[in-house]
């Protein structure tokens, strides 16, 4: 049996002699996409008519902290430096297992809203996580943030805790939910930590998901006290390869991101991010597609965004390069979808079987409103991914399909009941932050 996404206006794909299919339909056999552009209807098939929608490959986030959801809005306009040493780290403290499920149920219900099919999230207590997302029906790599800076006995207990994470990935066995390691930056954890992270994820053919080079502070603290800078240090210790996921990576030099082409690292850009925590700059984007370095779309954590709508988050790359280059052509349309997409997947190892809408692939599909006032007129297919990239908002998905499996449908969500998670997430609150 086998669902059809029937007469499409537009499918957008990956494929350069079609990029924008007109009036088209898509076959998914179980977990898989089939059939693109005319597939044989089976009378078993179930059908979803997709007039006047666009099908789209599923949106991947590759940076988050899903239950910061729980801080979304609490701190905002602040220095980084205040906003984490005087309100994120002291809540992070008092955070429990059933807060973070409870954040990370939110979390998961927005994304789902807003077209995203696949995470890479960095947080703490990940196996509540872990089921979280799965009750969601989600994709997601998940790492448990190690923060080390000296090593020693809390580097053994922090090294603890990220293989119980991946023990109880492994218990799920589900195809969807992997393990990622996740040392949380260069400057929170010793060399040992990032070492050990290094050998884990060889050893289990896993991501290595972490922060480098977010702020200029950081950047000059580690010249200051080491003589080198970041990236530098990185391949210095032999911790650069292509299972790293460098998330942010705005203050680099040209020289260490021909570093991170050369050894095959992959980033995560986090714009919106990156502008309201002030990281000053821009990531060098044209520098890092010059050298070949594959780079992804992350919201970052809904504390420091404060949305997780992938929509808007490739907005805002688009133009937060053209005004940084004073270059209107910089970051087109296309190259800013991709990021979302085909290039996220590239960020996860995953290209060969997610990120775009082929025969073969996974069918993690998204299918846009044409329909609404901020969609309407479409010119054609020529602008069919600029409308996508610069009028469409998370709120135009209609139907967002994970594996085969529908997750929301006429923007009804299939796993998860709205009103449960907000009065789940209401309860954390709280006891977290008490009036
Ligand atoms: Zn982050």
């Amino acid at each position: 049996m086998g669902l059809l996404l029937k007469n499409c206006q537009w499918i957008v794909t990956q494929d350069p002699q079609r990029r924008v299919i007109p009036n088209g339909s898509v076959r998914i056999e179980d977990d898989r996409i089939a059939n693109v552009g005319t597939p044989k209807e089976s009378a078993k098939d179930d059908v979803i008519d997709c007039k006047r929608m666009a099908l789209i490959p599923g949106l991947i986030n590759t940076h988050t902290h899903l239950a910061m959801t729980l801080f979304r809005g609490y701190a905002d306009d602040m220095e980084l430096k205040d906003w984490l040493e005087k309100k994120i780290w002291p809540l992070e403290k008092k955070l429990t297992g059933e807060m973070c499920y409870q954040g990370a149920l939110l979390a998961s219900l927005e994304m789902i809203s807003t077209g995203t099919t696949s995470l890479v999230d960095m947080y703490f207590h990940m196996e509540r996580v872990a089921d979280a997302v799965q009750e969601a029906g989600l994709r997601a790599l998940l790492s448990y943030g190690i923060i080390d800076p000296t090593g020693g006995e809390k580097g053994d207990k922090e090294r603890k805790t990220t293989l119980r994470l991946l023990q109880h990935i492994k218990s799920m066995k589900n195809p969807r939910i992997g393990f990622a390691v996740g040392p949380h930056a260069p400057y929170t954890c010793s060399e040992e930590t990032l070492l050990w992270a290094r050998e884990l994820a060889k050893k289990e053919d896993s991501l290595v998901n972490i922060h480098v080079a977010e702020t200029r502070r950081e950047q000059a603290e580690f010249e200051r006290d080491r003589k080198m800078r970041v990236g530098d240090y990185l391949d210095k210790i032999g911790f650069l390869s292509d299972r790293v996921l460098a998330a942010h990576s705005v203050w680099l030099t040209k020289n260490e991101v021909l570093l991170f082409s050369k050894r095959g690292v992959r980033v995560a850009h986090c714009p919106v991010s990156n502008m309201k925590l002030a990281s000053g700059g821009a990531a060098p984007l044209p520098e890092m597609w010059e050298a070949g370095v594959p780079v992804g779309l992350g919201t970052d954590g809904p504390a420091s965004n404060n949305s997780l709508d992938m929509f808007d988050t490739m907005k805002t790359c688009a133009l937060l390069q053209k005004s940084q280059r004073w270059d209107p052509t910089v970051a087109n349309a296309q190259k800013v979808l991709d990021m979302a997409t085909i290039e996220g997947a590239r960020c996860i190892g995953r290209e060969k079987d997610l990120g775009s809408v082929e025969p073969g692939k996974r069918a993690d599909l998204v299918l846009v409103r044409l329909d609404e006032p901020n969609m309407i007129p479409i010119h054609g297919k020529e602008t069919l991914v600029s409308d996508l990239v610069y009028s469409a908002r998370g709120s135009n998905v209609d139907t967002t399909i994970v594996d085969g499996r529908i997750l929301m449908s006429n923007r009804k969500l299939v796993n998860l009941v709205p009103g449960r998670v907000q009065r789940g997430v209401e309860a954390s609150i709280a006891e977290l932050i008490p009036k």
